[in-house]
């Protein structure tokens, strides 16, 4: 294994072990901290362990993350990424900052990168603050998410106080002129005390320079863009040689379903567009559901009965003033759960029902159902669009074939579900 990475939610694992597939590193996923009991992790280029661990508390996400890195090091990983959000998603309690301290005491590193450009997605970093399109970060609908609102660009700003080490600045001017200079720019920032290095990055350009000039740290903290630049430097490092094949699945035919938990305003856009388009959809309501006048089982029956015929979406999906409406009456903590959990034993009634091609939107609803599911490995597909690929799970007891796609709640243009749903061979 050249590269272990420690993704700190489900969508976002999918995502980075996309851009390494499509460099063609041979890429799997594995759901949770393995089980040492369960025997060695999968042979590949690269292994991604997923964890759930973006928005609970911070001791636990850096136990479950130092976890992981033990597991990825008995492996023999040569490099450890902790892949976040290409958001930046996070509190002032962390978790970015607490799992990175971790990670860099437990390799014995000094110094690494934070940097969660993805210019492909509109992600970009310049002199340290975070663009989402032509928005800072914290204009864009990023500042009313449901867990981890985005209140401030300055990425510096962000990380320092979620960290006992000094943060600092890889800017533009030493990125843009190549890996020699930003390495030369890491030596400087290294003997001035810094220990995490906010890097910046406007284009695909910046990430192949950074891919390069980081390629022998023993740490890097990212979004998933800067994976793009690793394969070829480990190329050229002669670790691997890409494989033409690495994205290939399986063919499935059965019904196909959507079902959706995140409130982004792309998901928004995409729930309403399959709307407006009349196909089959069933909506859950928080409020409801607390009261007990709907239940996830009398909505599963329901998406059941119409799947026979067409696919159907079942989403719990609303505007922010609805969102904050609901957490107002059950607690932000409270509501999550209660709809990721009736969504998560949504999703498992309809696979039971025969669904072979599942679209799943939101981070967290992703990372509860594929626990709901009890798939435990991902086989890393095609991407439907950048960062988020189809990907195959084989089913606990049956070992049958499963097409998944999770999708993070910014991803995908409008028309999301209905082109991931087409790629995998279902008619609309
Ligand atoms: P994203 O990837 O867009 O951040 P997530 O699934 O990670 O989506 O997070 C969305 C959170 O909002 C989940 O915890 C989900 O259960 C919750 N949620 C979904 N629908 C509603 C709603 N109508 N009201 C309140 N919370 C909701």
């Amino acid at each position: 294994m050249i590269l272990g990475v420690i993704a700190d939610d489900f969508t976002g694992a999918t995502d980075v072990a996309s851009m390494l597939v499509r460099a063609g590193m041979r890429t799997v996923q594995v759901l949770g901290v393995p089980d040492p009991q369960k025997g060695a992790l999968p042979e590949a280029d690269a292994v991604v362990i997923a964890l759930k661990t973006r928005t609970i508390a911070p001791a636990d996400a850096v136990a479950q993350s130092l976890a992981a890195l033990q597991a990825l090091r008995a492996a023999g990983a040569r490099q450890i990424y902790f892949k976040y959000c290409s958001t930046f998603d996070s509190t002032p309690e962390g978790n970015i900052g607490p799992v990175t301290d971790a990670l860099m005491a437990a390799l014995g590193t000094d110094f690494t990168i934070a940097c969660p450009a993805f210019p492909e997605n509109g992600r970009t970093v310049f002199k340290g603050h975070l663009f989402v399109g032509d928005q800072l970060l914290s204009d864009s609908g990023m500042r009313n998410h449901p867990l981890t609102p985005m209140r401030d660009a300055n990425l510096v700003r962000v990380l320092q106080p979620q960290t006992r080490q000094r943060v600092g600045l890889l800017r533009h001017d030493s990125v843009g002129a190549g890996a020699d200079a930003a390495r030369t720019r890491i030596v400087q920032l290294r003997a001035d005390g810094v220990a995490i290095a906010v890097a910046d990055a406007v284009d695909n350009g910046d990430l192949l320079t950074l891919g390069e000039a980081c390629a022998d740290l023993p740490l890097l903290t990212a979004g998933s863009g800067v994976a793009l630049g690793l394969p070829p430097a480990y190329a050229r490092r002669g670790w691997f040689s890409p494989d033409d094949h690495a994205a290939t699945l399986d063919d499935l035919t059965g019904p196909a379903a959507v079902v959706s938990g995140s409130c982004s305003e792309a998901t928004n856009g995409q729930v309403a567009r399959w709307l407006a388009a009349g196909h089959t959809a069933l909506q859950v309501d928080p409020l409801a559901l607390h009261q007990g006048t709907q239940t996830a089982d009398a909505v599963l029956a329901q998406a059941r009965a119409a799947l026979a015929s067409v696919p159907v979406l079942v989403y719990a999906t609303a505007a922010p003033e609805s969102v904050k409406a609901v957490q107002a009456a059950l607690g932000v903590q409270a509501a999550g759960e209660l709809v990721e959990h009736a969504l998560a034993h949504i999703a498992r009634g309809l696979v039971a029902g025969g669904v072979r091609r599942l679209v799943v939107a939101g981070g967290e609803t992703s990372g509860a159902v594929v626990l709901a599911l009890g798939v435990a490995q991902l086989r890393i597909g095609a991407a439907i669009c950048p960062g988020v690929p189809w990907t195959q799970a084989a089913l606990p007891g049956s070992g049958e074939p499963l097409l998944l796609a999770l999708k993070s709640g910014n991803f995908g243009g409008p028309d999301f579900f209905v082109q991931a749903l087409q790629q995998a061979g279902v008619a609309l």
